[in-house]
């Protein structure tokens, strides 16, 4: 599946300038999850990741790809024993995932489900005293830290662990990174435009295993897929299944 490697490609000249924090993973030092939906009041928070109308982006990509060949956390910027106050955040992850085009054929169904597996993990994540509030239309993942959490020495190594322990429970998935920025040099405009880019290419999947119809010339979904290489095969491939 290559749909989103042009994005995966762009990932390094979005997230600024330094060479980025890297930590392989390790389940044992994942931060404790607290099993389901948690209120941080405002009195309770020492700081917010993307407050104050600051950038929050949140993407996920996936790819068959050999981008990703290990499980890793990469951190551009400060870490969040590190911040003080409101700050700009991103958080992209990379998913390597099993081939899924079946049989030399493009299959759009098990794509679009790997797809919505893998988005579906950010709602299933709940770090203690790291309270997230995803918004899938805007494509913002604010999250409000506490000052406990901070004062347990909570980072982004312990909170990107968590996280890839949940994606590697999903069967199709081989490897994760998951990058954190903060970094006031990093482009958020444009990860937010690749995070609209990837909505776009997963409802045009949802539409195509709907089974709309085929005539590109008349087709509402046109410019997407003019856009983004490899739509129109999984469309067709998906047609020539059915015959
Ligand atoms: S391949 Fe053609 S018919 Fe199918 S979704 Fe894209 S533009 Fe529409």
């Amino acid at each position: 599946m290559e749909l989103f490697d042009p994005l995966i490609g762009k990932v390094n000249n979005l997230v600024g300038s330094a060479a980025p924090v890297k930590y392989p993973y390790d389940p044992d030092r994942a931060w404790e999850d607290a099993g389901g939906n948690q209120l941080v009041m405002m009195r309770e928070s020492a700081y917010e990741l993307g407050g104050d109308n600051k950038p929050a982006v949140n993407y996920a990509c996936v790819s068959s790809g050999d981008y990703v060949d290990r499980d890793e956390i990469w951190v551009y910027g400060r870490d969040l024993n590190r911040i003080k106050s409101s700050t700009p955040f991103a958080r992209i992850v990379l998913v390597r995932v099993a081939d899924l085009e079946g049989e030399g054929e493009e299959d759009t169904e098990p794509v679009f489900r790997a797809i919505q597996d893998i988005d579906f993990v950010k709602y299933h994540v709940y770090p203690k005293g790291y309270m997230i509030r995803a918004s899938a239309d805007s494509h913002r993942e604010q999250v409000r830290v506490s000052k406990e959490a901070v004062h347990k020495g909570i980072s982004f190594e312990q909170v990107g662990n968590l996280y890839i322990k949940e994606y590697k429970k999903d069967p199709n998935v081989l490897s994760v990174r998951v990058i954190f920025v903060t970094a006031d040099d990093a482009d958020y405009a444009e990860m937010k435009k690749d995070a609209r880019m990837i909505r776009d290419i997963t409802r045009t999947l949802s539409k195509i295993i709907e089974g709309m119809a085929t005539d590109c010339r008349s087709c509402g979904l046109k410019e997407i897929c003019d856009e983004v290489e490899g739509l129109r095969e999984l469309h067709f491939g998906k047609q020539k299944k059915l015959k």
